[in-house]
């Protein structure tokens, strides 16, 4: 595995590869979550990217910026064993005074937008960047960031650029729990309360079988399930995002974002 620091090493390591390069970017901390995207990757591409940085413009002042986990030695032993051929391990991708791209108003500034103003115009602006730098033919995404997916995918719309979007699957604890890198500021009885996003989502999917599609009804037994969390939002929308008075299955999602303790988690289904 090559371990490329910088955007030329990055682009020494790069340049010769004529097979299709797989792209997985992270933050690090790297969990099963992570490791299922890379092997999808492997699966499917010649040559396998991941890139680790913690992006300082997709977060606000006053959030866990400088105390987001970092793992350094067990990620690069993760990669190595998930046959990744180049990590991309930058210091900073940033210079002063620079050109970023917007989320779009509405879509970028609702749910997560709303709670984190600004949060997808770093996210944008730093996948752009790694986009153009590592230029893949395919690139791995999780269904739990589903509001970061649309938007990755709206902007590669929009900007005609030339990767495949490849969406990849929620992956959970045996009792439900989404992973997440934050977990891990989760004490034993905060990990319990955090079970009651994903007990929340399933009881939207119980609610949907038994033929109940009122987003209404459906959102009230949720606020029920979460409480005494301090709940952000419980949405139910279509895969473009807006709001809808009644589930259509195969073209909705449910969408919640809670507080356990101080740490901020967010979990959503499919449906
Ligand atoms: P992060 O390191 O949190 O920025 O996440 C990097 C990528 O991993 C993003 O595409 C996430 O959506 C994806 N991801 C994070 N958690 C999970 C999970 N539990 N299951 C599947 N993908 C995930």
């Amino acid at each position: 595995m090559i371990i490329a620091r910088t955007l030329t090493q990055l682009r020494e390591a790069l340049d010769g590869v004529s097979e299709s390069i797989g792209f997985v970017p992270t933050m690090g901390a790297l969990h099963s979550g992570h490791r299922t995207l890379i092997e999808t990757a492997r699966n499917e591409n010649g040559c396998v990217v991941v890139s680790i940085y913690v992006n300082p413009t997709q977060f606000l002042a006053g959030e866990d910026l400088s105390s987001y986990p970092r793992k350094e030695e067990a990620d690069f032993k993760i990669c190595e064993l998930s046959g990744v051929d180049v990590l991309f391990y930058p210091q900073t991708l940033y210079g002063t005074d620079e050109v970023s791209v917007k989320a779009p108003d509405i879509r970028g500034y609702i749910l997560e937008g709303a709670s984190r103003p600004g949060h997808f115009d770093g996210v944008l602006t730093v996948v752009m960047k790694l986009f153009n730098s590592v230029r893949p033919t395919r690139a791995y995404f999780g269904k739990k960031d589903a509001q970061q997916l649309a938007l990755i995918t709206q902007m590669v719309e929009n900007f005609g650029i030339p990767v495949a979007i490849r969406p990849q699957e929620t992956v959970r604890e045996s009792d439900g729990l989404a992973l997440s890198s934050r977990n891990v500021y989760l004490n034993p009885s905060q990990r319990q309360e955090a079970l009651k996003l994903s007990c929340a989502l399933k009881e939207s999917t119980k609610l949907v079988m038994g033929g109940v599609l009122s987003t209404a009804t459906i959102t009230e037994a949720m606020y029920a399930i979460l409480e005494p969390l301090e709940v952000e939002y419980v949405a139910i929308v279509n895969r473009a995002f807006e709001a809808i008075s009644e589930v259509v299955v195969g073209d909705t999602i449910v969408l919640v974002a809670a507080r356990v303790g101080t740490t901020r988690l967010i979990d959503n289904v499919w449906m």
